[in-house]
């Protein structure tokens, strides 16, 4: 596996003019340069409003669509994955047959070439899903329904999956997909919408160790990120995937009381818009952009202090390192200390 160390700060300046002089080479050689040394997978929760819709993108050009949001989000959605670049999926995921996760799927299926699709199979007779499901037959597009122990490559990623097992649950958000991403020493779980009940059975049978990235289950509700299982992953960054102002009180303080009682950096896509967030595989270095940057302040991977964006500290944080905060009060949430020069 690659090797990354933290560039002495003092060398800078040499190492900048390095990687200006290897652009150059790049571009007469007109080709990528290789990508060992600092390759990285990008996971991006798009803003869909109440809804879940994650890509998951190699370096190498393979995308993973977990779920597509509402379909009143679909054009948001193709619109979004078009402006990242995304010209096939590899591999759409429905988590489970709920609206807010395959409507917008529809729209995505008939905008993109998609390589295969992974599905719960959780019987459901929605208008929605049953439009979802005969878009599939009529690409024919391959499809499977993939159950805990199973597991595929996406390029340098391997996907594992979690639950469901056989026979699946009778309440269809305990019916998700849970997918285990890993890469190198980097983990992400991608939780659909199970309950404390699946997280408990999952935390039990021991499957899951620490993970760095976690999809907060079911938008955050109050049934789901009990404490014992934040105990047995302990991750270091968390995603919800909420609408502003929806009809279920979504996330639960409850939820948000036990990430911060476990220094958890979490993310909201109704408070920070798309969160993007990409990993290296040592399982130590990421960076995390929003798009909705509110007091704008910055913070590294590798250290537990957080900075205004002017402050000069910001300039020697690697670009691989830099982690946005939206406001004072989500940076001491998670655990981070004031800068003392800057004072944010
Ligand atoms: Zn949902
Ligand atoms: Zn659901």
């Amino acid at each position: 596996m690659a090797n990354f160390r933290i560039p002495d700060v003092r060398r800078l300046p040499a190492i900048a003019s390095i990687f200006v002089i290897l652009a150059l080479i790049g571009s007469v050689c007109a080709r990528p340069l290789s990508a060992a040394a600092d390759s990285a997978i990008t996971v991006t929760f798009i803003d869909v409003g109440q809804g879940d819709a994650i890509l998951v993108s190699t370096d190498d050009g393979r995308h993973m669509l977990v779920d597509g949001g509402p379909k009143a989000a679909g054009g948001k959605l193709v619109a979004t994955l078009h402006s990242m670049g995304v010209e096939h999926l590899d591999v759409v995921v429905s988590t489970h047959p709920h609206e807010d996760h395959v409507g917008g799927l529809i729209e995505v299926l008939d905008s993109f070439a998609v390589g295969k699709v992974l599905d719960s199979a959780k019987a459901h007779t929605s208008a929605t899903y049953e439009a979802y499901l005969s878009k599939i037959y009529e690409k024919g597009i391959a499809f499977s329904a993939p159950r805990a122990g199973d597991s595929f490559d996406l390029g340098p990623v391997t996907i594992k999956v979690r639950w469901p097992t056989e026979p699946l649950p009778q309440d269809i958000n305990d019916s998700s997909l849970v997918l285990e991403v890993a890469y190198g020493k980097s983990r992400i779980l991608l939780t659909g919408d199970i309950s404390g009940h699946v997280e408990r059975i999952l935390a039990d049978t021991g499957v899951l160790n620490h993970i760095h990235l976690l999809k907060v289950a079911h938008h955050g509700s109050r049934t789901s990120t009990t404490q014992t299982f934040l105990a047995q992953t302990s991750p270091r960054l968390a995603v919800i995937q909420v609408g502003q102002g929806n009809d279920y009180g979504h996330p639960s303080n409850q939820v948000l009381t036990n990430l911060r009682s476990r220094d958890v950096l979490a993310y909201r896509t109704d408070e920070h818009g798309t969160v993007s967030v990409k990993m290296r595989p040592d399982g130590k270095t990421f960076s995390v952009h929003i798009e909705q940057p509110g007091n704008d302040l910055r913070a590294s991977s590798s250290s537990d202090v957080f900075h205004r964006s002017s402050c000069r500290y910001v300039n020697t944080i690697d670009a691989s390192r830099i982690v946005m905060i939206s406001d004072r009060e989500q940076a001491m949430n998670a655990g981070y200390r004031p800068c003392k020069l800057c004072n944010p």
